[in-house]
Protein backbone atom coordinates (compact mmCIF):
# COMPACT_ATOMS: atom_id res chain seq x y z
CA UNK A 1 0.00 0.00 0.00
CA UNK A 2 1.25 3.46 -1.15
CA UNK A 3 2.34 5.74 2.14
CA UNK A 4 0.93 9.35 2.06
CA UNK A 5 4.36 10.52 0.75
CA UNK A 6 4.35 7.87 -1.91
CA UNK A 7 0.92 9.08 -3.20
CA UNK A 8 1.71 11.99 -5.25
CA UNK A 9 4.92 10.13 -6.98
CA UNK A 10 4.98 9.46 -10.59
CA UNK A 11 6.77 7.42 -12.30
CA UNK A 12 10.62 6.69 -12.20
CA UNK A 13 11.92 10.11 -13.74
CA UNK A 14 8.92 11.71 -13.15
CA UNK A 15 8.36 14.88 -10.75
CA UNK A 16 7.58 14.33 -7.09
CA UNK A 17 5.09 16.61 -5.24
CA UNK A 18 6.85 19.17 -3.28
CA UNK A 19 5.12 18.45 -0.13
CA UNK A 20 5.97 21.83 1.57
CA UNK A 21 3.78 23.07 -0.94
CA UNK A 22 0.74 22.40 0.04
CA UNK A 23 -1.66 22.78 -3.23
CA UNK A 24 -1.43 20.20 -5.97
CA UNK A 25 -2.57 21.62 -8.71
CA UNK A 26 -5.27 19.98 -10.61
CA UNK A 27 -4.98 21.42 -13.88
CA UNK A 28 -1.42 21.28 -14.47
CA UNK A 29 -0.03 18.70 -11.50
CA UNK A 30 2.27 20.91 -9.98
CA UNK A 31 2.95 21.92 -6.74
CA UNK A 32 1.79 25.33 -5.23
CA UNK A 33 2.38 27.47 -2.14
CA UNK A 34 -0.60 29.69 -2.62
CA UNK A 35 -4.21 27.89 -2.11
CA UNK A 36 -5.81 30.59 -4.43
CA UNK A 37 -4.18 29.69 -7.77
CA UNK A 38 -1.67 27.95 -9.27
CA UNK A 39 1.95 29.88 -9.06
CA UNK A 40 2.70 27.85 -12.28
CA UNK A 41 -0.67 27.86 -14.78
CA UNK A 42 -2.20 30.32 -12.83
CA UNK A 43 -5.59 28.54 -12.63
CA UNK A 44 -7.94 29.14 -10.07
CA UNK A 45 -8.14 26.59 -7.08
CA UNK A 46 -11.99 27.70 -6.47
CA UNK A 47 -14.95 25.22 -7.37
CA UNK A 48 -16.20 27.34 -9.82
CA UNK A 49 -13.03 27.23 -11.70
CA UNK A 50 -12.39 23.73 -11.38
CA UNK A 51 -16.45 23.62 -13.17
CA UNK A 52 -15.47 25.39 -15.67
CA UNK A 53 -12.09 23.64 -16.63
CA UNK A 54 -14.33 20.25 -16.36
CA UNK A 55 -16.77 21.64 -18.80
CA UNK A 56 -14.44 22.57 -21.30
CA UNK A 57 -12.47 18.69 -21.22
CA UNK A 58 -12.76 16.52 -23.78
CA UNK A 59 -10.50 14.06 -25.89
CA UNK A 60 -9.15 16.63 -27.71
CA UNK A 61 -5.36 17.60 -27.47
CA UNK A 62 -3.06 20.17 -28.57
CA UNK A 63 0.67 19.42 -28.78
CA UNK A 64 1.98 22.23 -26.70
CA UNK A 65 5.37 21.86 -25.25
CA UNK A 66 4.68 24.98 -22.60
CA UNK A 67 1.67 22.88 -21.46
CA UNK A 68 2.61 19.42 -21.87
CA UNK A 69 0.13 18.48 -18.59
CA UNK A 70 -2.65 20.44 -19.98
CA UNK A 71 -6.07 18.45 -20.03
CA UNK A 72 -7.61 17.51 -22.95
CA UNK A 73 -10.75 19.52 -24.48
CA UNK A 74 -14.18 19.31 -26.06
CA UNK A 75 -14.18 19.18 -30.16
CA UNK A 76 -15.96 22.84 -29.05
CA UNK A 77 -12.88 24.01 -27.47
CA UNK A 78 -11.04 23.11 -30.53
CA UNK A 79 -13.32 24.52 -32.76
CA UNK A 80 -13.35 28.05 -31.25
CA UNK A 81 -9.97 27.92 -31.26
CA UNK A 82 -9.62 27.26 -34.92
CA UNK A 83 -12.12 29.75 -35.77
CA UNK A 84 -10.13 31.89 -33.23
CA UNK A 85 -6.71 31.27 -35.50
CA UNK A 86 -5.20 29.66 -32.26
CA UNK A 87 -4.52 26.31 -34.72
CA UNK A 88 -2.77 26.34 -37.54
CA UNK A 89 -2.42 24.05 -40.18
CA UNK A 90 0.89 22.78 -39.16
CA UNK A 91 -0.21 22.32 -35.38
CA UNK A 92 0.03 19.19 -33.83
CA UNK A 93 -2.98 17.59 -32.14
CA UNK A 94 -4.98 14.40 -31.38
CA UNK A 95 -8.68 13.14 -31.03
CA UNK A 96 -11.36 10.92 -31.64
CA UNK A 97 -11.34 11.31 -35.52
CA UNK A 98 -7.32 10.52 -35.84
CA UNK A 99 -7.72 7.78 -33.00
CA UNK A 100 -5.72 9.55 -30.68
CA UNK A 101 -2.70 9.56 -33.11
CA UNK A 102 -1.02 12.96 -33.13
CA UNK A 103 -1.63 14.43 -36.71
CA UNK A 104 -1.19 17.88 -38.20
CA UNK A 105 -3.99 19.82 -37.86
CA UNK A 106 -4.74 19.84 -41.93
CA UNK A 107 -5.13 15.93 -41.89
CA UNK A 108 -7.32 15.64 -39.02
CA UNK A 109 -10.98 14.98 -39.84
CA UNK A 110 -13.25 17.76 -38.09
CA UNK A 111 -10.38 20.26 -37.81
CA UNK A 112 -8.75 20.92 -41.07
CA UNK A 113 -12.22 22.00 -42.41
CA UNK A 114 -12.55 24.44 -39.78
CA UNK A 115 -9.17 25.89 -40.92
CA UNK A 116 -10.05 26.31 -44.71
CA UNK A 117 -9.09 22.86 -46.17
CA UNK A 118 -10.32 19.21 -46.88
CA UNK A 119 -8.41 16.60 -44.30
CA UNK A 120 -8.41 14.20 -47.16
CA UNK A 121 -7.64 15.51 -50.18
CA UNK A 122 -6.52 19.07 -49.71
CA UNK A 123 -9.29 21.10 -51.56
CA UNK A 124 -10.81 24.69 -50.15
CA UNK A 125 -13.17 23.93 -47.50
CA UNK A 126 -15.35 26.02 -45.09
CA UNK A 127 -16.50 25.27 -41.33
CA UNK A 128 -19.82 25.02 -42.01
CA UNK A 129 -19.28 22.80 -44.86
CA UNK A 130 -20.83 18.89 -43.91
CA UNK A 131 -18.91 17.14 -46.82
CA UNK A 132 -15.79 17.93 -48.97
CA UNK A 133 -17.33 19.65 -52.36
CA UNK A 134 -14.38 18.35 -54.37
CA UNK A 135 -13.59 14.41 -53.19
CA UNK A 136 -16.74 13.97 -50.88
CA UNK A 137 -15.49 13.05 -47.39
CA UNK A 138 -17.16 14.01 -44.47
CA UNK A 139 -16.18 16.33 -41.75
CA UNK A 140 -18.89 15.45 -39.18
CA UNK A 141 -17.41 14.74 -35.36
CA UNK A 142 -18.77 12.79 -32.70
CA UNK A 143 -20.06 15.33 -30.59
CA UNK A 144 -20.15 12.84 -27.22
CA UNK A 145 -16.68 14.65 -25.33
CA UNK A 146 -16.58 10.93 -23.51
CA UNK A 147 -15.90 9.05 -26.79
CA UNK A 148 -12.04 8.53 -26.90
CA UNK A 149 -12.55 7.46 -30.79
CA UNK A 150 -10.06 4.28 -29.90
CA UNK A 151 -9.64 1.74 -32.91
CA UNK A 152 -10.74 -2.10 -31.36
CA UNK A 153 -7.85 -4.09 -29.91
CA UNK A 154 -6.67 -6.76 -32.90
CA UNK A 155 -4.23 -9.10 -32.05
CA UNK A 156 -0.87 -8.61 -33.56
CA UNK A 157 1.34 -11.25 -35.61
CA UNK A 158 4.33 -12.97 -33.42
CA UNK A 159 7.94 -11.14 -33.95
CA UNK A 160 11.04 -12.65 -33.95
CA UNK A 161 12.75 -12.76 -30.74
CA UNK A 162 14.94 -9.24 -31.17
CA UNK A 163 12.14 -7.61 -32.80
CA UNK A 164 9.51 -8.54 -30.38
CA UNK A 165 12.28 -7.02 -27.30
CA UNK A 166 12.59 -3.74 -29.29
CA UNK A 167 9.14 -2.98 -29.30
CA UNK A 168 9.09 -3.93 -25.69
CA UNK A 169 11.50 -1.64 -24.91
CA UNK A 170 10.30 1.63 -26.61
ZN1 LIG B 1 -1.35 24.58 -12.49
ZN1 LIG C 1 -11.67 16.58 -50.06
Amino acid sequence: MASGSERFRGIDGGHEMDERRAMLCPYCGTSSLRHDRCETCTGFFDPLSRQATQNHMGPWYIRDIEHPFRPGCSYAVMRAMALRGKLGLSTVVRGPTTRQFWELARRAPGIAHVLGVCHACGATASADQPVCVSCGAGFEVEADRQYLGLGEVRELPSLPRTEQSRKESK
